[in-house]
């Protein structure tokens, strides 16, 4: 499955129906909380899948955005009871404002898109198709972003396209601080600075939303401002991993990185790495491109793989700062990070590595939730 996103410019009359069914989910979310939580407490358990489905019967909505709202909800609770049964604390569902219900869901139907796109109840939306969309749409979202701006955003199934033989080398990658990635042959890919292209707008509408007055329309409208910089960024970044991730991927058939989902693990308690975003947002790209670059990526176990001598195999400890591995053993000196993309690339190659787990539940963190100028990269 992959996303295709496009830009809508709904009317005047669209974008207020369209922000009156954000308000009408909204109330039907909370609706829905409350009675949970209520008969939770009176008789100790949660509503089934096809009782909740019931209660978002004759919402206003388009029936099946309404039956996504309790899919949604029940999948939540099940995520609840599974946790509580592994003996985890895992939080209730929570009450949404206005500002947290930002997209409405087609799961199957209730759209068509031709020149325009044709959505119940809203009617023919116009719509920038700057993309050919290959493959069978199987889902809609129409989403509200925090700048104002709409999108349609598809997932369309993937014909298998025939695959190119690629012939180049395996590589290991070590995502990392200095650099994006670098590489077991010694090549690296830059971290660009990409912030700093966006620092003195941020700065300027960050400076203009602060003297604006609380709850003022002024202020609404300077919000939106600092988001369109935040999106701007967001959009610059994703450009940038694109065409890292094709560079990559034409040049090598077989790509090793580090499981992030172990690392993120063993990485607990170390707080959370403000480079998560883009790793998983990079590791992501290589795993949806790689088929029809004819290319294969592979998950390695991430255990010591800075630690450990790429020659010798002993290991030893070094702090982050030391950018140098030299060993104590064998008198192997190297970059740090080179000596870990080495020991990556030699896990995959000697049967180390895991399956090829593309697309199995890696999750990527929303690139907005970055709130300070310097944790941008
Ligand atoms: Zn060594």
């Amino acid at each position: 499955m992959r996303a295709y996103r496009f830009r809508l410019y709904p009317s005047k009359w669209q974008e207020k129906e369209l922000l009156h069914h954000l308000f009408i989910e909204k109330n039907l979310w909370n609706m829905l909380l409350e009675k949970t939580k209520k008969k939770y407490n009176e008789e100790g358990k949660f509503y089934s899948k096809s009782e909740i489905q019931l209660l978002v019967k004759d919402s206003g909505l388009y029936s099946q955005s309404a039956q996504a709202i309790a899919h949604r909800l029940h999948h939540a609770l099940q995520a609840k009871v599974r946790a509580k049964n592994r003996g985890q604390k895992w939080g209730f569902p929570r009450f949404k404002s206005i500002e947290r219900m930002k997209s409405i869901y087609y799961p199957q139907s209730g759209f068509s898109l031709g020149q325009k796109l044709k959505v119940s109840p809203f009617g023919e939306i116009s719509i920038v198709r700057h993309r050919i969309i290959k493959g069978r749409i199987k889902t809609l979202t129409l989403k509200k972003e925090a700048s104002g701006k709409w999108h349609a955003i598809f997932m369309v199934e993937e014909e298998s396209v025939p695959q190119k033989p690629n012939n180049g080398p395996t590589v290991g990658l070590d995502l990392g601080l200095n650099h994006l990635a670098t590489l077991s042959n010694g090549n690296f890919i830059e971290n660009p600075r990409i912030f700093s292209q966006f620092e003195n707008e941020l700065a300027r509408t960050q400076r203009h939303l602060s003297r604006k007055r609380r709850g003022s329309h002024n202020r609404e409208e300077s919000k939106k401002k600092v988001a369109r910089v935040y999106e701007s960024l967001a959009n610059a970044r994703k450009d940038y991993l694109h065409k890292a991730a094709n560079a990559l991927l034409s040049q090598y058939s077989k790509v090793a990185m580090e499981d992030l989902r172990i690392q993120k693990m063993a990485r607990e308690g170390h707080g959370k790495n403000i480079h998560d975003a883009s790793w998983a947002l990079f590791t992501n790209m290589l795993c949806y491109k790689a088929e029809s670059a004819g290319s294969e990526i592979v998950f390695v176990d991430p255990r010591n793989t800075s630690k450990e001598c790429s020659r010798c195999h002993s290991i030893a400890s070094k702090s982050l700062w030391e950018r140098t591995h030299q060993c104590s053993s064998c008198g192997l000196v190297l970059d740090r990070d080179v000596n870990a993309a080495i020991n990556i690339l030699q896990r995959a190659t000697a049967g180390m590595a895991g399956s090829n787990a593309c697309g199995d539940g890696i999750e990527i963190p929303s690139l907005k939730q970055e709130a300070a100028p310097s944790m941008a990269w």
